[in-house]
């Protein structure tokens, strides 16, 4: 069943327009395709579409993102125009953050919230065009979920910041134009209140880049070093030492960007189905098999369960409230739900999961799928880490919405210089 927000005269005006919008800039059979849920056809009508030019396209309308204000690019909207837009776009296959997730989803909000006026007219409308890329330079290898320990130094020099130091994990740190750096400015005061925060330019002398290869066989994240590097004292967003408090305001967007929202964020590798699982199990040999249909009911619930959690939190931002802790409940659940979904799913496939046939033409589209789910299986390991591990973010639950005592944190209130690392 699919949970979606009640239409007011005003949000089915809002609607039709977006959709109209749509549907006037998608290649010419795309609808159709859909429609006739023929998957040869959208693939057809597919063909050649590049998901970095449609960053651009949406981009460089309002609908990227309804809730930023009318200046930096956006519509100075309501919480309810972000559930259709993405509602549409899902329905329609397409990406809802597009290429520049931690640009839209973690940067931009940031900026939003805590950046100068300056800042906001410079960067903002790069970030929705897709023209900047960037990424986020918080984990270290010291430092990951007890994030505020971290190490790398940035002290200032007149109008500049020199920074050296080291990050890990930094996703797309490749492909970036800009990132989202923390660093300590003063080592004498408590972890959290000894940070700030800057943006950096990429491409800056003094920033080496190590791409860091996975299971998968891609290179998603890099290893990151600062070696001198000189930041302007301009691209600090906020005042120093409250960095923290801004890192927050990221790892808050962060959380509800991976959350999987009531509408998940599709990949343009999907056919006509919203649900990537469905075309998949089309895939799997025997379906009447107990194992296999105890997997499915197990899966189908969970999915349902997901669905109203999602629906109901983002019934509560459409009352007006500020996203709260849903964020790393909904993200924690649909992190374990892929793990899970993707072991059923390489189980259900038996043995042509593990090992396909690469040698004729005929076997070639099955063999593609056999390696689809062995790949998702591999890259939902990370659904658990990345984001804030399951561990951490129920700790979190524990404290903040069950309000429970919090996690034990011998450091908290010594100087970071004296503390334990
Ligand atoms: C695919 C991927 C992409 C990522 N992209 C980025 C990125 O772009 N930018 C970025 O800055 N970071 C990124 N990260 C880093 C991610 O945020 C960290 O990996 C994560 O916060 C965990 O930190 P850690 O790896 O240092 O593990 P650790 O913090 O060392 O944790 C190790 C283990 O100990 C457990 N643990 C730690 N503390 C506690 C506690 N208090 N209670 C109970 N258990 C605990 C953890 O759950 C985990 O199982 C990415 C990670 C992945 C996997």
């Amino acid at each position: 069943m699919r949970w979606r927000v009640e239409d007011t005269p005003e949000r089915a005006a809002f609607r039709g327009e977006f959709k109209a919008w749509l549907e006037s800039v998608l290649p010419p059979g795309w609808v159709e395709a859909l429609d006739a849920e023929d998957d040869e056809a959208f693939a057809a009508a597919r063909d050649g579409f590049n998901p970095f030019a449609w960053t651009g396209v949406i981009g460089r309308t309002a609908y990227a993102a309804p809730l930023w204000p009318k200046e930096y690019g956006g519509l100075s909207g309501e919480p309810w125009m972000q559930q259709i837009v993405r509602e549409e776009l899902s329905d329609h296959r397409l990406p809802v953050f597009g290429i520049n997730l931690l640009g839209v989803g973690l940067a931009g909000p940031t900026i939003i919230a805590h950046g100068s006026a300056q800042q906001k007219s410079r960067y903002l409308p790069k970030i929705l065009s897709g023209e900047e890329i960037w990424c986020q330079l918080f984990s270290e290898p010291g430092s990951g979920s007890d994030l505020a320990s971290l190490a790398t130094r940035a002290v200032r020099d007149g109008d500049e910041w020199i920074v050296n130091g080291e990050k890990v994990w930094t996703s797309i740190a490749q492909f970036s134009t800009f990132g989202m750096l923390l660093a300590r400015t003063d080592p004498d005061v408590s972890k959290h209140d000894g940070l700030s925060y800057f943006i950096v330019d990429m491409h800056s002398p003094g920033i080496e880049i190590r791409p860091l290869r996975q299971i998968t066989g891609s290179a998603d994240f890099s290893e990151v070093f600062f070696t001198e590097l000189r930041v302007p004292d301009a691209n600090r967003i906020g005042e120093a030492g409250e960095g923290w408090r801004y890192a927050r305001t990221t790892l808050m967007n962060e959380r509800v960007a991976l959350s999987g929202l009531s509408i998940d964020a599709v990949s343009l590798t999907g056919g006509v189905r919203r649900d990537a699982w469905e075309a998949a199990l089309e895939q799997v040999p025997d379906r009447r098999d107990p194992l296999v249909r105890q997997d499915l009911a197990l899966i189908y619930s969970r999915q349902e369960a997901k669905e109203i959690t999602a629906f109901r939190a983002s019934a509560a931002r459409l009352a007006g409230q500020v996203p709260g802790a849903e964020g790393g409940i909904s993200k924690v659940f649909n992190a374990e739900l892929n793990q899970y979904r993707s072991n059923a799913l390489l189980d259900a496939g038996g043995l042509a999961s593990i090992a396909w046939p690469i040698e004729s033409v005929a076997v070639a589209a099955g063999a593609a799928a056999a390696q689809g789910r062995a790949q998702s299986l591999l890259r939902a390991r990370a659904n658990t880490i990345e984001g804030g591990t399951s561990e951490v973010l129920r700790n979190q639950i524990a404290e903040r919405v069950l309000g429970l005592p919090r996690d034990p944190d011998v450091d908290r209130d010594v100087p970071w210089s004296h503390s334990r690392r």
